[in-house]
């Protein structure tokens, strides 16, 4: 069995001590580190002489992942890949174009342990968590396929990132170190479910990120029957650990509120959140609620609402002082929510 480590999983401090153990120079680190998150494999870096490559080698993996499967949007530009890793798992992972730059949504674990029952990426449990240079090479592998520069990155693909904290922490250590991708911090969102211990530690990391809360409903009977995950940390618990979030970082705090037809869409599910985050909240808190109309999966009767019911609930949501976007569908000709391209490619696999 091989139990390398791969080397793009190593944050930048690490590298410098590996280099400084073998006796090199401080700016190999600099010089290594930048090249490997261009892409680079060991051996193609070719300011490196022969035997420090091949002394790399021996101590690490680097590889990058295959594209197996790659959707291109002929109506907006948005791509959908599906990446192979070399023991068969893979990832599902969004390129999106917005005016602003390119935003990648990244997956972070194969599979995820949450079953909330509108999700296509959990229907067949965990698989495993993805590691540090498994979440990076998603974006490096877009890059190299696009010719194009990511400037901003979403942790909401497949997986519950606050699940894989330690490899979570660590990609985001990478990605955004001014030698490597050097994305900025403030680009970059991860998305939860509502892992309460976590957001705590979170708040302690010192990462300008912007935290994404999932809510998707407002009483706790609703939610712990589409969000098992409720019934460890009820609404509340959740609320009041994003107000600490947001008291400890400074960070603004959005939230996602995926509408389902007959579920949590109706006026008085508007009014509740208006009510329950007024209580909780204090008014100078900027809160800011993107509304998903839900996407179809299979396996599930949920759909959308009508537009004007849509609009309705948003428009309840922005007289009572909650900034509410109705998300626009980005690809909607391939499909582009994550979950489903993987799930098709296991059910060929088998
Ligand atoms: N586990 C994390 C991140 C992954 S999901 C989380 O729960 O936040 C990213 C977002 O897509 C979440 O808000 C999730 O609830 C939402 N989502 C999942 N399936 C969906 C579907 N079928 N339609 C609309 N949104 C969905």
């Amino acid at each position: 069995m091989e139990d390398k480590k791969d080397i793009r999983s190593l944050e930048f401090c690490e590298l410098e001590d590996v280099f400084s153990k073998l006796g090199e120079p401080k700016y190999r680190a600099k010089q290594v580190f930048s090249e490997l998150c261009r892409g680079k494999d060991i051996n193609e870096i070719t300011t490196l002489s022969k035997p420090l490559r091949a002394k790399l080698c021996d101590m690490f993996k680097c590889e990058l992942p295959t594209v197996e499967t790659r959707l291109v949007s002929k109506i907006d530009g948005t791509r959908k890949y599906l990446f192979r890793f070399s023991d068969g798992q893979s990832a599902e992972s969004v390129f999106m174009k917005y005016n602003h730059g390119n935003t990648v949504c990244v997956s972070t674990q194969a599979g995820c342990r949450q079953g909330c029952a509108f999700c296509a990426s959990t229907k067949r449990g965990l698989v495993r968590n993805l590691e540090p240079c498994e979440i990076l090479s998603q974006i490096i592998g877009i890059e190299k396929d696009t010719g194009e520069r990511v400037s901003g990155i979403v942790l909401m693909g497949t997986g519950e990132p606050l699940d894989n904290y330690e490899n979570v922490i660590k990609f985001l250590h990478i990605v955004t170190h001014k030698d490597g991708l050097c994305i900025g911090a403030r680009h970059i969102s991860l998305s939860t479910c509502g892992c309460v211990d976590r957001i705590y530690d979170l708040a302690k990391e010192d990462l300008q990120i912007t935290l994404s809360i999932s809510l998707h409903a407002i009483d706790n009977e609703t939610r712990s029957k589409i969000m098992p995950i409720n019934k460890k940390w009820n609404v509340e618990t959740l609320l009041t650990a994003t107000k600490d979030y947001f008291a400890a970082t400074g960070r603004r705090i959005s939230f996602e509120y995926t509408l389902i037809s007959g579920v949590n869409d109706s006026k008085e599910d508007a009014k509740a959140i208006v009510d329950k985050f007024s209580q909780i909240f204090a008014r100078s808190m900027p809160l800011h609620i993107n509304l998903i109309p839900v996407n179809p999966i299979e396996e599930t009767q949920f759909v959308p609402g009508s537009k004007t019911r849509i609009f309705e609930f948003q428009s309840i949501l922005e007289k009572g002082g909650i900034t509410a976007t109705v998300r626009r569908t980005l690809g909607p000709d391939i499909n582009a929510s994550c979950g489903q391209l993987r799930n098709r490619a296991q059910d060929q696999d088998t």
